[in-house]
């Protein structure tokens, strides 16, 4: 099994912020840092499911929706995927994402919140959220990144090489 490409992410050195995660077939792979990888808190499960469900309600509704691949958490449970077809910017995406957590703050209630509509429809924190959101939107605003750091990766022969 080969690593694959996000794992040559140095997560050490990864900051909130927004990346391209990939390019490939068509597809661009945005990674919506949110909070700081093993030193901030992670987003509270509860609070990034209902991001989930107002940030995919946000864009699958605005001006870009017909582009909208998908929107979903990360495992590690600090950031969001938003998946795009079409050419779009890192600067794009932040200018959408502010838009869409601007929005999120004066929601008061989250979308799809009934057994019918989701998979686990208890799993719900709105303040929390919205807490997060306002975090989140501060860093885009004030403390904004989008390089990432790659691991550098030593080989048996000493040379080294980053990944990806
Ligand atoms: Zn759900």
């Amino acid at each position: 099994m080969e690593v694959i490409a996000s794992f040559t992410i140095d997560h050490t050195r990864l900051k909130p912020g927004i990346y391209v995660s990939r390019v490939d077939k068509g597809f661009t792979t945005f990674d919506l840092r949110i909070t700081e990888p093993n030193k901030e808190p992670a987003v509270a499960p509860a609070a990034m499911h209902s991001m989930e469900h107002l940030m995919a309600t946000w864009f699958r509704n605005s001006s870009v929706k017909d582009d909208v691949v998908y929107v979903g958490p990360m495992g590690c449970m600090t950031g969001m995927y938003v998946i795009m077809t079409g050419s779009y910017t890192v600067e794009d995406m932040r200018r959408l994402t502010i838009e869409c957590l601007r929005w999120i703050l004066e929601q008061t209630e989250v979308p799809a919140t009934t057994p019918e509509t989701c998979g686990n429809y208890l799993l719900h924190d709105l303040p929390e959220c919205k807490r997060e959101a306002a975090r989140y939107m501060d860093r885009l605003l004030n403390d904004f990144h989008s390089e990432y750091s790659k691991l550098q990766v030593v080989l048996e022969d000493g040379k080294t090489f980053a990944d990806a």
